[in-house]
């Protein structure tokens, strides 16, 4: 008998021919997260499954969280022909338990000598007469489901522990993350990430404005955010020179518009560098000045790839809600400065006419300020 996690996934089941490629990337996915705890792991009929850790409690708690995967289930793997072993197990199983229950039975292997329902029948039986009176069956709406399902081997397991969902990463492209050190950037990340793309992180950095704990928190929250995707590159992009510029011979009202018109045009240098297709920011709309409709337009004219900003819609509490799941809320709370709350205006223009934008613009260097911020970024791979 052998103790191990069977892996169920989600959306991959709607994939047609693809599907062996999701699967494949996928399989790689849970390899890479349980990895340094021992975790063998292996598909199967149709079924993603993870032996050899010793801590299974750890394995869970990793698995769960690559995306792609739906569920997850400890089980015990037995020799099926044993019936009577099966027997026992599954009797055992559901030792302590009280209430409702029902079997599921599944059968791959369709020459094995009982079928489905027999299956139920049986093992139903069993697990009832061997309970004491604590069980009974309800087909309809049981608390309890074990299931068995014959495959190669018997697999038995009676808790089903979800998942967080989404594609693999890998299977959805790449796009370049705007990551600041707030609340809503990370969150924007992780949701893209989540439908299976991969992600290049870029910080505009403003020494000494902002100092190296500012740095080391941005570069925290990338590395939370690589736990969902087996790794991530940050480009940190010195941003001091342009903001010192913009601030310096931009009118004041326009100066955080046209820095965040800055900050798109080197996100996708850097995009095309990295193969990524998009740009992704945490921007929602009216949040600040810089988001509204009007601003929105204006950072989107400068670039020529699609920007997705997936909490667009979403209150701040949702994004704080969301940001405690999935654990960088704390992280993006410490106190440190950020570059736009260095040099922010006290009255930015929320209906910016782009003449003015334009006209600002004029007086900057625009070529040699990127080039030198491109050139004189730092790579770091986490
Ligand atoms: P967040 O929106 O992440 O909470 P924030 O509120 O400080 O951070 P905003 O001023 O709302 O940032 O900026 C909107 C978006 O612009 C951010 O979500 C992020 O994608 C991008 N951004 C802002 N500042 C930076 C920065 N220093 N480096 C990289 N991207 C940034
Ligand atoms: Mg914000």
């Amino acid at each position: 008998m052998q103790k191990l996690l069977l892996v169920r996934y989600g959306e991959i089941y709607l994939k047609g021919q693809n599907r062996p490629y999701f699967l494949k990337t996928l399989v790689s996915r849970v390899r890479e997260a349980v990895r340094d705890i021992g975790g063998n792991v292996w598909l199967h009929d149709a079924r993603i499954f993870v032996s050899g850790v010793e801590d299974m409690d750890e394995c869970i708690r990793r698995v769960r969280r690559v995306f792609g995967v739906h569920s997850v289930c400890p089980a015990l793997a037995l020799e099926k022909d044993d019936f009577d072993l099966l027997l026992c197990t599954a009797a055992e199983m559901m030792e302590g338990l009280e209430g409702t229950f029902k079997v599921e039975a599944r059968r791959s292997d369709k020459h094995y000598f009982l079928d489905s329902p027999a299956i139920n029948a049986r093992v139903g039986e069993y697990v009832l007469e061997n309970s004491c009176g604590r069980l009974k069956v309800d087909v309809k709406k049981p608390e309890h489901v074990l299931s068995v399902e014959i495959r190669d081997k018997a697999y038995l397991y009676s808790r089903v522990i979800p998942a967080v969902g989404g594609m693999p990463v890998g299977t959805g492209g790449r796009a370049a993350l705007l990551l600041s050190g707030g609340i809503d950037s990370p969150v924007a990340g992780y949701m893209i990430a989540k439908r299976g793309v991969e992600l290049v992180a870029v910080h505009y950095y403003s020494f000494p404005y902002t100092g190296p704990q500012a740095r080391q928190k941005v570069l925290d929250l990338a590395q939370i955010l690589s736990g969902y995707t087996c790794g991530m590159r940050v480009y940190v992009v010195p941003f001091t020179r342009i903001q010192m510029e913009i601030h310096a011979k931009c009118p004041d009202d326009y100066t955080t518009l046209i820095m965040r018109r800055y900050m798109m045009r080197i996100a996708e240098i850097i995009a095309r560098r990295e193969g990524a297709m998009a740009l992704v920011t945490g921007e929602s709309i009216g949040q600040v000045a810089s988001q509204t409709m009007e601003a929105l337009n204006a950072t989107d004219q400068v670039v020529d790839m699609p920007v997705f900003r997936p909490v667009i819609g979403f209150d701040k509490i949702d994004i704080i809600r969301e940001a405690e799941e999935i654990g960088t809320y704390e992280t993006s709370c410490l106190p440190y400065e950020d570059c736009c709350t260095v040099f922010t205006p006290r009255h930015p223009a929320t209906r910016p006419k782009m003449e003015k934008i334009l006209a600002g613009e004029e007086l900057l260097a625009q070529e040699e300020l990127i080039e030198e911020a491109v050139r004189e970024a730092e790579v770091i791979d986490l």
